[in-house]
């Protein structure tokens, strides 16, 4: 019996790690049956949680709408995405068409309500970063700043184990730049580093 669960939980990770699919749901530290998200509805109910937390915790909202979709992310090769593991869960574009913006994010579907929101989360700070054109040529902090809110959040739900692991993913660029946010909260607190990251300029 229990290697057939052992078996089960592998071929899971595995086909997780190789396609980025979330059949794979054992993805919660306690192995709580959670809520997932596989509809618009619920996506939108979470969303609405997701907002509320980044404007509490971050003075983060957003003016202009967001289009909020479930389905599969565009990416790469089978082996880019190994490569990737987490990474392809979620992805933002915009729009402008004349004055008006719109923001549209997909992100795929089954996920676990928490690694959903986080996700989300991720996402709804780089809409942010657009529309208040914030971090323009700063690529690694623009990425730094989305995963310093996915951290955030995932810690204060509980997902102290999920939050680590931003930190060490592409450790040479994206992780990096998120320890370096982190260690500057960590001197100079939350909304100081709002400031410092929202000032920030090209040198030339
Ligand atoms: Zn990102």
């Amino acid at each position: 019996m229990k290697l057939i669960n052992i078996i089960n939980r592998l071929g899971r990770a595995i086909e997780f790690l190789l396609t980025g699919q979330t059949d794979f749901r054992v993805i919660t530290s306690d192995f709580v049956k959670a809520e997932i998200i596989d509809n618009e509805v619920q996506a939108k109910m979470a969303m609405q949680e997701v907002n509320a937390y980044l404007k509490k915790n971050f003075s983060i909202s957003l003016s202009s709408p967001v289009v909020l979709r479930l389905g599969e992310v565009k990416t790469l090769d089978w082996k880019a995405r190994l490569a990737a593991r987490f990474k392809h869960l979620g992805n933002y574009t915009s729009k402008q068409l004349g004055e008006l913006l719109t923001h549209e994010i997909t992100i795929v579907p089954g996920l676990e309500r928490v690694k959903f929101q986080s996700v989300l989360c991720h996402e709804l700070v780089h809409a942010f970063q657009v529309e208040r054109g914030l971090l323009k040529h700063f690529k690694g902090y623009r990425e730094g700043m989305s995963r310093w809110a996915e951290y955030h959040f995932l810690c204060d739900h509980h997902r102290q184990d999920e939050a680590k692991r931003l930190k060490t993913f592409e450790m040479i660029i994206f992780g990096h730049m998120l320890n370096r946010i982190l260690s500057y909260e960590a001197r100079s607190g939350r909304q100081a580093t709002c400031r410092w990251l929202a000032e920030m300029k090209a040198e030339n």
